[in-house]
């Protein structure tokens, strides 16, 4: 699963650039941002989906 910078977070996760392979924490809702490595070819990848969803519901 490869998404381009620009494209829309879909998933909530760890993703990393195809490329350089520097790991990157984002959230649904944002948008991708270039690779900071300005990798020209470089894609994000999800490499570890969240799993907060029981986190979210969890009393403090
Ligand atoms: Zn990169």
């Amino acid at each position: 699963m490869n998404v381009s910078p620009g494209s829309n977070v879909e998933v909530d996760g760890i993703y990393w650039c195809t490329v350089c392979k520097t790991p990157a924490l984002f959230e649904q809702g944002k948008v991708f941002p270039a690779c900071p490595n300005l990798c020209s070819k470089g894609h994000w990848e999800l490499v570890l989906p969240s799993t907060n969803d029981s986190a979210a519901e969890a009393p403090r």
